[in-house]
């Protein structure tokens, strides 16, 4: 397989058909300011997938469909009992997002796929290209329902009951738009699992980079934490017998934002809800009500700062003689790709003589479930100023060229 190989660190895909796809996607729930609003599981959805299917069976591939909507177009290899490297992402995007998040990594799969037509080029163990369901959770939460059913996160009847604002279910959705496949979720195995998509954050543009090698997700703690002292008239209350909840709220927030300060690079702390109780101009707040979202790569780091958090509350509570509660709500592990599937990343993009470096993923991602039953990786290519889940959303033609490239190495390295 020495003559395949050295034959393969050549291939390049086909950018403008890449690109030209892409824009074609793109019109199906195109906004006015040049973005996509094609919630899952809505008749727009229903015609973006009837298009990627038809593309997919134009390029000689076996269509499957499991019953979480989940879409897997096959491409055969040699070895029809080898398990598939599979690639994709999702074709659903949020009510005002842009034509390239979750489209990206479906397209770019079937560009390789394309490429590999073109080129006569037979592969050992087949090529698939999924696309998941449901990935923003935007019309149905969570987000990433049916990667997370996939893996075992969640399971189906969990999945198919979900609802959106109007009580309509994700299964009578999924029967509606014709999409309700008769596979199992999960029962599939998997080679590896890559996925291309734009970073979704400033880093890349920053540092002048083309590729990301993405080496895993971030940990993360949420709390919500309740400060209580006591409401009182704003005008006859001495300054030094007042337990103001406001005051304590305020320096936490100074705390948390120190904590994450103190733990860079990687570290990001965040309080972005807050409620005052009784949020009235000439009362002194009595009690108050918000959250804390910390993030790390390294979980370890994550346990320092969470044991920060508690003594900076305590402490900052007594001063002012405040009543606490903290709780954390949601504790998630960091995810972390398989070492094999980063390294044809990284190897992938130095054959083809792109400029990369590690990242991390800021966001959640389909990757960072399947990572939990099959070897996964992902890419990263530049968005221009980090903006996405916005109509505004843009990567340039020849970096969403150059991921498509390094995906087609990578998935090359593991289908033989
Ligand atoms: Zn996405």
């Amino acid at each position: 397989m020495t003559g395949t190989k050295a034959i393969g660190k050549n291939l390049r895909v086909d950018g403008s058909r890449l690109w030209e796809s892409l824009m074609k996607m793109a019109q199906i729930g195109g906004t006015e300011k040049g973005g996509v609003c094609r919630l899952a599981l809505t008749d727009l959805d229903k015609q973006a997938r009837d298009l990627f299917v038809r593309w997919c069976e134009d390029a000689g591939c076996n269509i499957a469909v499991d019953n979480m909507g989940n879409i897997f177009a096959q491409r055969p290899g040699r070895n029809s009992n080898a398990a598939p490297v599979v690639t994709g992402s999702h074709l659903d995007s949020q009510p005002t997002g842009g034509k390239y998040d979750g489209a990206y990594g479906v397209l770019a799969g079937l560009e390789v796929l394309r490429t590999l037509n073109d080129l006569d080029i037979e592969t050992e163990a087949p090529i698939e290209v999924a696309v998941w369901t449901n990935e923003e959770g935007s019309r149905f939460a969570p987000a990433m329902i049916a990667s997370g059913v996939f893996a075992g996160a969640f399971n189906i009847e969990h999945g198919l009951s979900r609802s959106d604002a109007d009580g309509r279910t994700v299964a009578e959705e999924l029967e509606r738009i014709g999409y309700a496949g008769n596979l199992n979720c999960g029962d599939r195995e998997l080679a590896a699992y890559f996925e291309a998509h734009i970073e979704q954050g400033p880093i890349l543009e920053d540092q002048g980079k083309t590729i990301g090698v993405v080496s895993g997700g971030q940990a993360q703690r949420w709390y919500e934490i309740t400060l209580t002292g006591q409401e009182a008239h704003a005008g006859p209350t001495p300054m030094l017998t007042r337990r103001d909840a406001l005051l304590g709220a305020s320096r936490t927030i100074v705390a948390v934002n120190r904590i994450g300060l103190e733990h860079q690079p990687g570290a990001c702390a965040t309080v972005g809800m807050l409620q005052v109780h009784p949020n009235s101009r000439n009362v002194i707040p009595g009690s108050v009500l918000f959250a804390v979202d910390f993030r790390h790569p390294d979980d370890e780091i994550l346990s320092t700062m969470d044991q920060q958090l508690r003594n900076a509350t305590e402490s900052i509570a007594a001063e002012i003689g405040l009543a606490l509660d903290l709780e954390q709500i949601w504790h998630a592990p960091p995810v972390v790709f398989d070492e094999k599937c980063v390294d044809a990343i990284r190897s992938g993009a130095k054959s083809c003589n792109y400029t990369y470096m590690d990242i991390i993923s800021g966001a959640g991602h389909d990757a960072c479930y399947v990572a939990r039953v099959a070897p996964t990786g992902m890419i990263f290519i530049p968005c221009e100023g980090g903006i996405s889940h916005n109509e505004i959303e843009a990567a340039t033609s020849a970096d969403l060229e150059a991921g498509c490239n390094v995906l087609l190495q990578a998935i090359l390295e593991f289908a033989g």
